[in-house]
């Protein structure tokens, strides 16, 4: 019987790249190989030059139609087979080889916020989280973190849809909890390898969009969804090497490197990074930094039972919902590995 293949891949559009995909229906035996699309619709090629070529990296299971059907994450390469300038991938894959003796893993949180579709009209986003009234607002954030009730949580059914989605496809998923902001949310992957974990972390972040087509809600990778007193939504990206695995003077090193290297990470952490890292909702302002134990006002936390282990792992604040996560991993292990090595 032939079968179906999801092809999915990552866009050109700015400032924050679309995720993008299509069938290809497969004969019984058939693998998933090299296919291409038109990327003068992506955002990634001119008109006169429309080819980008898509390469499967990593193949599940399909959740969502089931059977033998498969999804397939691709990278995309130009014609003459070389990473597309959209590819911020093979540049992940060149420095997780480069530094392979310090073993990274990664784990990440990814909040996000369900925005309602009126009337199911495709629209730019802006519009709001469902259990916002259409005049005023909510009754203030406090109640809506981990919370229960249809007065305070709004959308558990995509959220539980999704994780049983990413355990059927073999995702690495950890936990799912609701988050400050009334209608946001988050779910945690890892800890994995750096390649392996943004691969991941792309494929979760499809299904839960294409979940989120079967109720009519919008999934936001905005860091500042609703302007005012709610928290935004980041990707706290937690961190370890072998050698911080086993002691706590490589813990302290990593928190340095990122120190030495702030302005950079900042700059490639997620568009509108300046809307959520203000110093307040639970952030440090994004032109400042500081690390320190137990301390969610920082840019960098040390979690209280690494301290008390003397290792473990790092918890960097800083990155946003709307991350690239190839980029934010391959920083951190330039910045962190590359010090341990000079
Ligand atoms: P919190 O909400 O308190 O910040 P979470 O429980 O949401 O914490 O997330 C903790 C994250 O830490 C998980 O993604 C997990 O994979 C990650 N983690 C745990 N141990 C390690 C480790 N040694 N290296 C990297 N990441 C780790
Ligand atoms: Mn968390
Ligand atoms: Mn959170
Ligand atoms: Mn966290």
């Amino acid at each position: 019987m032939a079968y179906r293949a999801m092809y999915i891949w990552i866009d050109g559009t700015e400032p924050t790249a679309l995720l993008r995909s299509k069938t290809k229906v497969l004969a019984d035996g058939e693998e998933p190989g090299i296919w291409g699309f038109d990327g003068s619709s992506t955002n990634q090629a001119p008109g006169h030059a429309s080819d980008v070529v898509l390469r499967p990296v990593k193949t599940v299971p399909d959740p969502i139609r089931g059977g033998n059907d498969i999804l397939v994450l691709c990278e995309c390469l130009t014609d003459d087979m070389e990473p597309h300038y959209t590819n911020t991938r093979a540049a992940c894959v060149a420095a997780e080889e480069k530094y392979a003796d310090f073993e990274p893993w990664f784990g990440l949180e990814q909040e996000y916020t369900f925005i309602q579709m009126e009337d199911q009209t495709a629209y730019q986003s802006g519009g709001l989280p469902p259990g916002f009234p259409s005049n005023g607002y909510p009754a203030p954030q406090g109640p809506y973190y981990c919370g229960v009730g249809a007065n305070r949580v709004f959308g558990r059914a995509v959220v539980d849809a999704h994780s049983q989605a990413c355990i059927d496809a073999g995702l690495w998923i950890e936990g799912t909890n609701a988050e400050v902001l009334v209608g946001q949310w988050e779910y945690q992957i890892g800890p994995l390898p750096p390649v392996e974990m943004s691969d991941q972390l792309i494929i979760a972040r499809w299904l839960l969009e294409r979940i989120g087509e079967d109720y009519g809600l919008e999934v936001s990778l905005h860091p500042k969804p609703v302007l005012g007193d709610w928290n935004g939504a980041g990707c706290h990206t937690n961190f370890s090497t072998r050698q911080m695995r086993e002691g706590y003077d490589a813990v302290i090193a990593a928190c340095e490197a990122l120190a030495a290297n702030a302005d950079e990470h900042i700059a490639n952490y997620g568009a509108d990074i300046e809307m959520r890292l203000t110093g307040a909702h639970e952030t440090q302002r994004y032109d400042q930094f500081s690390y320190d134990v137990s301390d969610r006002g920082a840019s960098v936390r040390i979690p209280w039972q690494v301290e008390k282990a003397q290792k473990g792992y790092i918890e960097d604040r800083r990155p946003n919902s709307n991350c690239d996560p190839y980029t934010v991993t391959r920083l951190m292990v330039e910045t962190i590995c590359g010090a341990a090595s000079s």
